[in-house]
């Protein structure tokens, strides 16, 4: 649906108003007044206008005592008939208010003596609260008490209940707002053609609503978020995202990279030394990387496959495009493992095309550090290798002209950021085996593009998952037995154990010194985190090299670890682990022709968010489905990735379930900054303030 308009109709409404009614300031507000309403996100008069309610209490109508219902919330009206002041269980009023159809007993636990006041026999009550059954029959704990005349009117809309603070009542910020809303401009960056095609109220119409609803408005749609009004405020929401991820992409293509124009000479060599024949969907994404190196502006492409797809291959060809044409590059990843396994891999396949490649390891001794960094700033060094730690300290190249960065999930944004502020906008491309759902994608990454892996290499065997309780933990390792005899070799990973790390160490070091007493013969080994780097490098060699069978690790290993001979995975308290994680830990088998296996130990009792993961994890392989699972099970902010990806958390909207918003917002923010880019950047300052600012200049 593409949506077209020639002219931005300011409302003359609007204008009229700001000069009527005296203008609120904000910094017009006592600073102690400012500093609660800081706690609370809000630090403009505008942030006010945007700060909605909760929910909603309806206050509209009265119900008879005898017909509110148990576990619902209602407001009543009626006289109080007796006062009680209680000690047992603990010092408590205790009230009767009955009307002409019935009585209800109220409860305060703490109370003020103004509360009690308000209680005092003989007046009339509105009261509002859950109707609970207690023990004196029905009743309400800490209903909202107001003192009513006979026959006082009752309110005409819904009232609203604000996110607030200590300090900050709710009268107090709902007057707040209500000023603010007077005093802003409220005009609307959308024109009505592109109201109407997405079905849209105005933008100060659904403002006003929201704030302060009418009586005729159903509170189940503003509770559900469902009714137009909140419709619009997301799709704003949204709006302003996208048009900041779009200004952030335009501002990258104004920045200059080299032009990486191969013609493939070198990754033909490469290819045809391999052993293997690349997939259709590694030869696609290729094609996708080359077109955008040979831009004159950086490259930002985020890489996904899932784990064992084959992304260190295609990162190696395109670090020889890069190369051919007399460029640097070079290889982040997040752990001295995986980049020392990187640095094997790909001197492995590129020194027979006489290509240096460096190493560049926080361990290495000070001299070969110094010749490695020589290497680099003097453009002696093709391809450097190393871990993000060390990329952050002085690493100068001569010529950079691609960065690739291993799971790009466990660096994020101001990796990304820190990668150009050295002098040179290099290309960069980001891997990452953490499937991002479409949405998601949509939403948080849409200023990268997206290349997607989505095919295995052939010949691989399904990896079969089982859930073992850790009662049978003794058949679990009369089955590595059984596996070591037959030549395979086994993970055995221990959980990350978030309040300590001091207790995680002692489960592996424990679990390796049981393992190693009842697999008689085999090699047990002992990987984790508090290794110093060389340790841990020597016990991965042996674990390569099947001088070590068995392998009991911390979550080290989680990322990118690649040993074909490993086809058994023991996963210890995989009920306390992430979905990604699994996900991520059983990509580490599976990766040879052998029948994988992965046995997922559970303690019980389980809880329900344990279980459905695990449900998950057992019935699914495709890291999509599981990353979408995830999605749902947990939300977006807590999905890997996202929190670093620098793009500010969505208030209002729900990828999931307003799935259609994000697709309309992306078309209307193209709509917006093609046909009225003024209106697309005081949109964003509504929102998104400090980006506004950053992208005008
Ligand atoms: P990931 O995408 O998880 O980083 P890797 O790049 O480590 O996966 O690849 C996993 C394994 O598959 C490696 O041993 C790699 O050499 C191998 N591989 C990569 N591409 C192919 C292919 N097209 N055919 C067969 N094996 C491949
Ligand atoms: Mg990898």
């Amino acid at each position: 649906m593409g949506v077209r308009f020639a002219h931005r109709a300011k409302p003359a409404k609007v204008a009229a108003r700001r000069t009527t009614v005296p203008l609120m300031d904000f910094a017009t507000l006592t600073p102690a007044v400012q500093s609660r309403l800081a706690k609370l996100g809000i630090h403009r008069l505008f942030d006010l206008v945007l700060h909605l309610p909760l929910r909603y209490e309806d206050e509209t109508h009265l119900v008879p005592i005898a017909d509110a219902l148990t576990g619902t919330n209602v407001q009543v009206e009626g006289e109080v008939q007796t006062l009680d002041v209680m000690f047992r269980p603990k010092k408590q009023l205790v009230a009767r208010v009955a009307d002409a159809s019935g009585m209800l007993v109220v409860r305060l636990i703490n109370y003020y003596p103004n509360q009690a006041q308000q209680l005092a026999v003989g007046k009339r009550v509105r009261l509002l609260g859950e109707i609970r059954r207690g023990f004196w029959g029905d009743e309400m704990v800490h209903p909202k008490i107001r003192n009513v005349g006979d026959g006082a009117a009752l309110s005409e809309a819904l009232t609203p209940v604000y996110p607030t603070t200590a300090g900050l009542s709710q009268a107090a910020l709902a007057k707040l707002i209500g000023k603010a809303l007077r005093a802003c401009d409220l005009a609307d960056p959308l024109p009505q053609a592109m109201r109407d095609a997405y079905g849209l109220p105005p933008f100060a119409h659904s403002v006003h609503l929201l704030h302060s609803p009418t009586p005729d408005i159903p509170n189940v749609a503003l509770q559900h978020r469902t009714h137009p009004a909140w419709r619009r405020l997301k799709f704003d929401e949204l709006l302003a995202q996208q048009l900041s991820l779009r200004l952030a992409r335009a501002a990258r293509r104004e920045r200059d990279a080299p032009v990486i124009a191969a013609d493939g000479r070198l990754a033909a060599r490469l290819v045809a030394s391999l052993p293997f024949a690349l997939t259709r969907a590694q030869n696609r994404v290729l094609l996708e990387i080359a077109r955008d190196l040979a831009q004159p502006y950086p490259m930002q492409r985020l890489l996904q496959g899932d784990v064992g797809s084959g992304k260190t291959i295609v990162a190696a060809i395109a670090a020889c495009h890069a190369i051919e044409c007399g460029y640097q590059v070079a290889l982040l990843a997040p752990t001295e493992i995986l980049a020392e396994q990187h640095f094997r891999k790909l001197s492995g396949w590129l020194a027979p095309l006489d290509i240096k490649v460096v190493w560049l390891a926080g361990s290495l001794k000070a001299k070969e550090k110094r010749s490695a960094l020589e290497d680099a700033a003097l453009g002696v060094a093709p391809l450097v290798v190393g871990t993000h730690a060390i990329f952050q300290q002085q690493v100068e190249f001569r010529n950079l002209g691609l960065a690739i960065v291993d799971e790009q999930h466990r660096f994020g944004v101001a990796q990304r950021l820190a990668m150009r502020a050295k002098g040179q906008s290099p290309h960069q491309l980001m891997m990452s085996a953490t499937p991002i759902p479409r949405t998601l994608a949509m939403s948080f990454y849409a200023d990268l593009d997206v290349s997607v892996i989505d095919e295995l290499p052939p010949g691989r065997t399904p990896i079969l998952t089982k859930l073992v309780s850790d009662a049978r933990r003794d058949e679990v390792i009369a089955r590595i037995a059984a596996k070591v005899a037959e030549g395979r070799q086994a993970y055995w990973v221990c959980p990350l154990i978030e309040e300590s790390e001091a207790l995680q160490l002692q489960t592996a070091v424990d679990t390796h010194a049981q393992l190693a007493e009842e697999l008689d013969g085999v090699a047990v080994g002992l990987l984790h985190g508090k290794m110093k780097p060389d340790e841990k490098a020597a016990v991965m060699e042996a674990f390569i090299a099947n001088r070590i069978q068995v392998l009991v690790a911390t979550t080290v290993i989680e990322v990118g670890v690649d040993v074909a001979n490993a086809s058994l995975m023991v996963i210890e308290h995989a009920e306390r682990m992430g979905l990604a994680q699994l996900h991520q830990l059983r990509g580490r088998v599976g990766r040879g022709t052998h029948a994988s296996l992965c046995v997922l130990l559970y303690c019980g009792p389980l809880g329900d968010t344990a279980k459905e993961r695990l449900k998950v994890i057992f019935e699914n392989t495709d890291g999509f489905i599981i990353a979408q699972e995830d999605l749902r099970i947990r939300g977006p902010g807590e999905l890997a990735g996202v929190k670093q990806s620098g793009v500010p958390m969505l208030r209002f909207a729900d990828l999931e379930a307003d799935a259609d918003l994000v697709e309309a917002a992306r078309e209307a923010a193209d709509t917006l900054l093609a046909h009225d880019r003024p209106a697309a950047l005081s949109h964003l300052d509504r929102w998104l303030p400090g980006r506004a600012a950053l992208l005008k200049v």
